[in-house]
């Protein structure tokens, strides 16, 4: 049957939508009849089919998940039973740079009737009574036991390990944010107890950390985010700009802000050219690129070296002489790229810096520009300008640079003994020449369009998107490394039209992430005893009181880098503190910050989140996580989730709480990174006992006799909030009071819970890094030197100091185990003149990713996977059939993307209980593969295959497509993991084929790109 006949003969119980809304909110939000069926349905069996008239009051409002969105659609409602649901139509559409634009919803949430009246919503709260992973030992239990036996076993873990035993997985799935307030309730035990700062999140690792370091504008304070990302010119400005690049962007898919792709499209209609560049096809390039350059993934910092280079020699000569119409500015760069030149006396924007210089400085060979030029030596011949020179304490009449490269040809790893990766070395081309032919042959992209990319940098004004795909594997520390770079040596930053970064306006503080904010006796998250387990200072040059602010120096007012990261952990590796801290095991990942945490991680929250699936190496987690000490109890005392569904954490859970999800409970939010303000209003009941997840953390904490504590949020003013509509409107209108929102609470319930957008793109209006373009002396950046770095000393030290110990570098390839050409390198560790190999360098690098592919069959393959028959990349993207893996069970969009092993069309049941288990069989993942494979792997379309490694095994069933480059899989991330009789994943989750390996650098997730696959028939 198909899913619409069974969601036509559904019965759903009548419940109240006005319940919890004040009589005026309510009043306001119900709007007037409409949506009469005017449009015809697509449907292959039935062309004529009509889409049902359904009139009466509706809802307006938002319900995003961590989709990116923030979009606008109207729920209509039938005696408090959502019947239908269409986008944001109403108000006046148009030009997005006037302000005229809907702000229209996916086919996500246009879905969700089918999702919130599922038959497997969990209802009641269940208790594990058997052991982990045991479906039959969970029996449904009253809330009151619940809550007295969750509250007692947080307290007596508290009791015996102290607050830094609980980790509290990270759990967006719902944009309310009420998730978290599970981890803010435990700060109620004591102060202690305060969640490890994780500085890198689980999205951004690599961005994030390098922002720190490269291009530090002071966005994360000024808009007080709790991601700390480099951001471009807001998204109005791009019609300023006479090039969009798109990299590694896909917003036709995966949302970065709800209106972003129709800023896009009314750009194109102003004349703005768009280049795509990535490995996939994806419907960003089909709806918008002008030019598409299909990159084989994870090279993309070659690429990027290779731009460089042409740069490089469009501006200076083989024998070092000027040419006449120079592409590069040398002043330019030196007054605003520390690094990217050689420059053994620098002048740097603090003075307290400047008076170390030497110990900051770009030694001999060692700037990035040296780096791209490998031993190609015009840099070296030609001479610096008298206006550069006075960006530098060196003379005028220096060279530009004072040696060729001092790189080494290859890097090694630092890993354990256990690693294949020990002791081998890949190529990191510190000799070689990055010319557009040496970079074609990595990326595929040809020479000619290298230079024309180089060109269209240099002669035109540029704005690049950017996001996750980018920094997405084990080497992703590099292209995001050099993305800013790229974008400022070519002056597109600062000014209108020119910028880099993720798209964005100035984020509101409050909606959307309000547990970070305004928490609920919270306070923001503290820090743990991280540092002084875990981080030698001693690796630093500047230390102690010289660092900033974050160290109890007032005199300075820039929060330097090293400060914030040695404060907290990397987010991505999480499962490795589980496995490690406070026990003898060593990191696996040789993670030095693991080994030295002190406190075992005994409690384990996760609310809206799917930590099973959703990091790296499904089948790994489940092993940690039910693993037991030698008394047979587990290592992990407590694991509490909450979510909707029963999902593959909850399998491996002590406790399921049923929660409500967006829709049914009340919340605000603002789209990733952009500036629209919306309210999330409680549209429907959740089903059964289901609870909101403020008043499962209320409940708690009345059982630890501190409710009225708890509902007294933590900004010092002593309100006290009842509800999650009081908590809502108390933050909206605290956003409102300090300016950040147009309308107040009851001004916004008027206009159906959506900040009107039309002022707002001048409102938002933010030119990046404009004050340091203009007066970089005035308003340098919060980096070492106050520029951008392409040199960063800091970045590699820190590096250091996180590491408990670093294993012995490999020799390269000719058998030296130093530099190169007498090159040495400082760093406070080592000494002035360290002629050492490392593993980390101060510049951005082109390393192969480790399970990926050069277009050439270049690439080392240092673990042999080629020739164990794992010849296939996985390439994960944020397909518009789910938002990660919320919604992975939504049957009308699996019914359009799934199919069963007869290639027919599948769906997870509606009518299923959750007692049938995390999935059933035969619904399968679709795995995208280019078609030339059809006649090697013998299948067609439709056709059920086994894709593995060593970590897992899936089925998926194959769908062939130009789109996707040959030897790439496509597999979408968040199928719902669940291990069949047979030990193969029937969910088609990709993290059971990750390997949760870390970036070299940030240590940072690597699982989309970098995971090399085997596929065969089944
Ligand atoms: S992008 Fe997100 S918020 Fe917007 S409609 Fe889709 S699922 Fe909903």
């Amino acid at each position: 049957m198909k899913v619409t006949e069974i969601l036509k003969n559904k019965k759903v119980t009548r419940r109240s939508v006005l319940q919890g809304m004040s009589a005026a909110a309510a009043a306001a939000t119900l709007a007037g009849c409409g949506g009469s069926g005017t449009k015809t349905y697509f449907d292959e069996s039935d062309p004529n089919l009509q889409p049902p008239d359904v009139g009466g009051e509706y809802v307006l409002g938002s319900t995003p998940h961590n989709c990116g969105g923030g979009c606008v659609s109207k729920y209509y409602l039938e005696e408090g039973v959502v019947k239908r649901i269409v986008t944001d139509e109403d108000r006046e559409d148009g030009d997005v740079f006037a302000g005229k634009a809907q702000i229209r919803s996916c086919q996500r949430c246009r879905s969700k009737v089918d999702w919130w009246y599922r038959n497997d919503r969990l209802t009641k709260p269940l208790k594990q009574t058997k052991e982990r992973g045991d479906i039959t030992g969970f029996v449904e239990i009253s809330w009151d036991q619940a809550i007295s036996e969750i509250a007692a076993k947080i307290k007596g873990l508290y009791t015996t390990y102290g607050g830094a035993t609980f980790y509290n997985c990270l759990a967006p799935s719902d944009r309310t944010s009420q998730g978290n307030t599970i981890a803010n309730l435990t700060k109620l035990l004591g102060s202690d107890c305060s969640p490890v700062q994780w500085v890198l999140d689980l999205s951004y690792p690599q961005h994030t950390y390098s922002y720190f370091f490269i291009d530090h504008d002071g966005f994360a304070q000024e808009t007080a985010t709790s991601v700390a990302l480099r951001v471009a010119n807001n998204r109005a400005d791009i019609e300023n700009s006479d090039n969009l690049v798109l990299w590694a962007f896909n917003p036709a898919e995966a949302r970065v802000g709800p209106q972003t792709a129709w800023y896009i499209t009314n750009a194109r209609e102003k004349g703005v050219k768009v280049t795509v560049i990535d490995p996939r096809f994806t419907p960003t390039a089909e709806a918008f690129a002008d030019d598409y350059v299909g990159i084989t993934g994870t090279t993309d910092a070659a690429l990027m070296l290779a731009m460089l280079h042409e740069m490089i020699v469009n501006t200076w000569d083989e024998s070092g002489n000027l040419l006449a119409d120079p592409w590069l500015d040398e002043a330019f760069i030196r007054k605003y790229v520390h690094g990217f030149f050689d420059d053994t006396n620098p002048k740097h924007y603090y003075a307290d810096i400047s008076a170390n210089a030497t110990a900051y400085q770009v030694p001999a060979g060692a700037s990035l520009s040296a780096y791209i030029m490998g031993t190609d030596d015009r840099l070296t011949n030609a001479v610096m300008s008298s206006e550069a020179a006075d960006y530098t304490n060196m003379t005028a009449g220096t060279t530009v640079n004072q040696g060729v490269s001092i790189y080494p040809d290859t890097i090694g790893y630092n890993v354990p003994a256990t690693d294949g990766l020990y002791g081998k070395t890949a190529p990191c081309y510190g000799q070689i020449t990055k010319t557009p032919e040496w970079a074609e042959k990595i990326t595929g992209v040809s020479a000619d369009k290298i230079r024309e990319l180089a060109e269209m940098y240099v002669k035109t004004k540029v704005t690049t998107w950017v996001s996750g795909g980018l920094q997405r594997h084990t080497e992703g520390d590099m292209p995001v490394n050099l993305g800013p770079i790229l974008s400022a040596v070519t002056k597109n930053i600062g000014v209108e039209g020119r910028s880099y970064g993720f798209s964005h306006e100035v984020n509101y503080k409050y909606p959307g992430t309000m547990s970070d904010k305004v928490a609920l006796n919270g306070n923001n998250p503290g820090s743990s005893s991280i540092q002084a387990d875990s981080y030698d200072m001693t690796k630093l040059t500047l230390q102690g009181g010289e660092l900033g602010p974050y160290v109890g120096n007032t005199a300075r007012t820039n929060p330097l880098c090293n400060v914030i990261m040695m404060n907290g952990l990397s987010l991505p590796v999480w499962i490795d503190y589980v496995r490690c801290a406070g026990t003898s095991n060593v990191s696996k990942w040789n993670y030095g910050r693991s080994n030295t945490v002190t406190t075992p991680i005994k409690g384990l929250f996760c609310f809206g989140g799917n930590f099973v699936n959703q990091t790296g190496n499904s089948n790994e987690i489940v092993d940690v996580c039910t693993a037991k000490d030698g008394n047979g109890n587990y290592n992990v005392e407590l694991i509490l989730t909450g979510d909707l569904f029963f999902t593959a954490s909850s399998l491996i859970s002590d406790y399921v709480l049923p929660c409500a999800g967006p829709g049914e409970k009340w919340g605000e939010t603002c789209g990733w990174l952009t500036a629209e303000a919306l309210v999330m209003p409680k549209i429907t009941d959740a089903p059964g006992e289901a609870l909101n997840e403020f008043e499962i953390s209320r409940r708690i904490a009345a059982a630890w006799g501190q409710e009225e504590e708890f509902k007294t949020v933590g900004d010092g003013t002593n309100t006290v909030v009842n509800t999650d509509y009081e908590w809502s409107e108390y933050n909206w209108n605290k956003g409102y009071s300090e300016g950040q929102i147009d309308q107040d609470w009851d001004a916004i319930q008027l206009v159906g819970g959506v900040n009107m957008l039309e002022q707002r793109p001048n409102k938002v209006k933010r030119i990046a890094k404009e004050a340091f373009i203009t007066d970089p002396a005035a308003n340098p950046l919060n980096t070492m030197s106050g520029k951008i770095e392409a040199y960063y000393q800091a970045m590699l030290e820190d590096y250091e100091a996180a590491q408990s110990s670093l294993d012995t570098v490999t020799t390269d390839t000719d058998g030296s185990s130093v530099l190169k050409n007498s090159g040495h390198i400082y760093t406070a560790s080592t000494s002035a003149n360290s002629t050492s190999r490392r593993f980390v360098y101060p510049i951005p690098m082109y390393i192969p990713a480790v399970e990926a592919m050069h277009a050439d069959d270049s690439h080392p393959d240092l673990l042999g996977l080629t020739a164990k028959g794992f010849i296939f990349k996985k390439q994960t993207g944020h397909f518009n059939y789910r938002a990660h893996s919320t919604m992975g069970n939504e049957s009308l969009l699996n019914e359009l993307y799934k199919r069963n092993s007869a290639g027919e069309r599948a769906y997870l049941d509606p009518s299923r209980s959750y007692t049938d288990g995390v999935w059933d069989s035969d619904i399968y993942e679709p795995v995208y593969l280019n078609p030339v494979h059809a006649s090697e792997l013998g299948v067609a379309e439709g056709d059920r295959v086994k894709v593995s490694n060593s970590r897992g095994v899936l089925y998926a069933s194959v769908r062939f497509t130009n789109r996707m480059a040959p030897y790439n899989a496509g597999i979408g991330d968040g199928g719902w993991f669940s291990v069949g009789t047979d030990g193969v994943d029937i969910g088609g989750a990709t993290n059971s084929l990750s390997s949760g390996r870390p970036s070299r650098i940030a240590f940072g997730m690597s699982m989309s790109s970098d995971d090399r696959l085997k596929i065969e028939k089944a």
